[in-house]
């Protein structure tokens, strides 16, 4: 016997219909590449995302179909969220920091009909487009009067000029809640990026997990400003879960620096704002040195890869601002865990609360996970035994784009490729990518609780840990540091750090100072890179690094 409730199909277009009828006025505030600050609100997104679904008619493009962009977080991108995938076409996100042969590569492989870009961007165009074979129309996002001339980019129209020929009058098609909606692209750890494809069903199941009390909380009343870049795993769902509730968006456009986001938090009064550590490093180093406070942000989630513990004591203690450790992946859209608290944390100490607060946190209902052995089999939930970290729930990808029929998953659970600890209340720990674990004298040691030490230092503002071979360890941690702008410390003073902080064999054999540190298009740290820049690295007292 079938319920007798009706059945709306889970689509996109009903976030942002949404949003417009119940918080028309909401704000949508972006910084723009042009420099100033935009001000907009749901409803006329949610116009000007009809405009962009009649401008797809009238070019006939295919229901699925693939509108690309190159954008940086901003107003015109969320109406290309909207309007590209609420009219049944697939929104594909390209990252801009990767080489523009991997965008060649990544936007043949998704057969993009149409890229659309911010004008930061038009050098990139300009090197990628001739080899761009799938790409019938570049739009420009900026007003007719900004549109460069002489681009060489052929058929090159703006944004404003393209939508502003529109009605705004438009009916969202009704289809298939399982349709496509989205695209991105992940690096893989070997071959080729694979694309993740989203849909509507699995973002909006994604966005209503992501609001949630005991997830990112997201309600009507936030100022919510995503540093995680929509052309990321979209801007961990925040766009989406922002219109379902009617919270207001603050877009920091391409002004990433610390200033730059300091000022637009306090501008637009941003009490909850996500980023990853690299990032938030940069606002913290800002507000340590100018000896600015906080005045309306209140949380953040910091997740993309694991938030230092010094990290978390530096927002609560210092500044009163919450921290979410978060963890997911392209593959889970992104979010599969948060960390917050449960009742019986409550009465802990401070630095019981934050052993807690540095883990990744637990599953959101939709997911679930386990960690596995070597052989598969299922590891308890003791916080100590950590093995492959395994996962399935309605946001997760079943299958990467265009490789379907591969066996992607095991008995129905996609390896992470991340390994973890569980404890008894399901808080999962990351100890590492299982790439990176680093095993010395037949003991693993987590690369994650060495770089934590490190960050902890004040000199320090970044630190990767990486095993070099040893003729009778087999491996041992070294740690590379890059210091704090005029900030110092020497290696012997950091291995001295380390020494009531950890076990004796823990502890890393040297320190590299580097001046830079090798950071991935999402921010990460790239430890392959590192690895890359130290294979003529030797550990003191062994006269061979491999
Ligand atoms: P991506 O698909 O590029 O977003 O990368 C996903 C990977 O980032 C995960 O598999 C983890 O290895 C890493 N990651 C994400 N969040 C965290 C976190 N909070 N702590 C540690 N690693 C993380």
């Amino acid at each position: 016997m079938l319920g007798l409730m009706q059945s709306q199909q889970l689509l996109i277009s009903t976030l942002i219909t949404f949003a417009d009828r119940h918080h028309g006025e909401a704000e949508i505030v972006s910084r723009r590449v042009e420099g100033d600050i935009h001000r907009s609100n749901y409803q006329q997104v949610a116009a000007r995302s009809r405009q962009v679904g009649n401008a797809l008619d009238r070019w006939n493009l295919g229901f699925g179909d693939r509108v690309a962009t190159l954008a940086w977080n901003g107003y015109r991108h969320l109406e290309l969220y909207f309007g590209v995938s609420g009219s049944g076409r697939v929104i594909h996100t390209l990252n801009p920091r990767l080489h523009p042969d991997q965008i060649v590569w990544i936007a043949n492989h998704a057969e993009d009909q149409v890229l659309c870009f911010d004008l930061s961007f038009l050098p990139i165009v300009q090197a990628v487009h001739s080899r761009c074979t799938s790409v019938r129309h570049y739009i420009a996002l900026c007003d007719e009067s900004r549109l460069p001339v002489d681009s060489g980019i052929p058929g090159l129209i703006s944004y404003e000029a393209w939508i502003g020929a529109e009605s705004s009058h438009y009916e969202w098609p009704d289809f298939e809640e399982n349709c496509a909606s989205s695209l991105c692209y992940t690096s893989g750890t070997t071959g080729n990026p694979k694309g993740v494809l989203y849909s509507h069903r699995s973002t909006v199941l994604h966005a209503f997990a992501a609001a949630l009390p005991d997830s990112l909380n997201v309600s009507a009343r936030d100022a919510i400003l995503p540093v995680v870049p929509m052309f990321h795993v979209n801007a961990w769902g925040l766009p989406y879960a922002a219109a379902m509730t009617g919270a207001k968006l603050v877009f920091p456009g391409p002004a990433m620096d610390g200033k730059s986001i300091y000022e637009l938090i306090e501008l637009e009064k941003v009490n909850f704002a996500a980023g990853v550590p690299t990032v938030w490093q940069m606002l913290l180093s800002h507000v340590q040195v100018s000896r600015l406070q906080f005045s309306s942000l209140k949380r953040t989630v910091i997740g993309g890869s694991a938030c230092p513990p010094a990290m978390i004591s530096a927002f609560n203690d210092v500044y009163g601002v919450e921290v979410l450790h978060a963890w997911g992946m392209t593959e889970m859209s992104p979010l599969g865990t948060v960390c917050t608290l449960k009742n019986k944390h409550l009465a802990l100490s401070a630095q019981e609360k934050l052993q807690v607060r540095v883990k990744q946190g637990r599953a959101l209902y939709g997911v679930d996970m386990k960690i596995v052995d070597g052989e598969g089999l299922e590891l308890p939930w003791d916080g100590k035994a950590f093995g492959d970290l395994l996962v399935k729930g309605s946001w997760v990808a079943s299958e990467y784009f265009k490789d379907e029929g591969s066996e992607l998953l095991v008995d129905g659970w996609f390896r992470t490729g991340d390994v973890a600890t569980i404890d008894a209340e399901g808080f999962m720990q990351i100890t590492d990518r299982s790439k990176d674990v680093i095993k010395s004298g037949g003991e693993w040691i987590s690369s994650i609780d060495v770089e934590n030490i490190a960050m902890a230092h004040p000199a320090v503002a970044m630190a990767a840990c990486i095993g070099v071979a040893h003729p009778k360890w087999g491996e041992r941690p070294i740690i590379a540091v890059m210091k704090k702008q005029g900030a110092d410390v020497s290696r012997e003073a950091l291995l001295a750090f380390y020494e009531d902080q950890s076990a004796k064999w823990q502890i890393p054999d040297d320190v590299v100072f580097v001046d830079t540190m090798p950071l991935g298009g999402t921010g990460k740290m790239q430890k392959s890179k590192l690895r890359e820049l130290l294979k003529d690295y030797r550990l003191p007292g062994t006269d061979s690094g491999d």
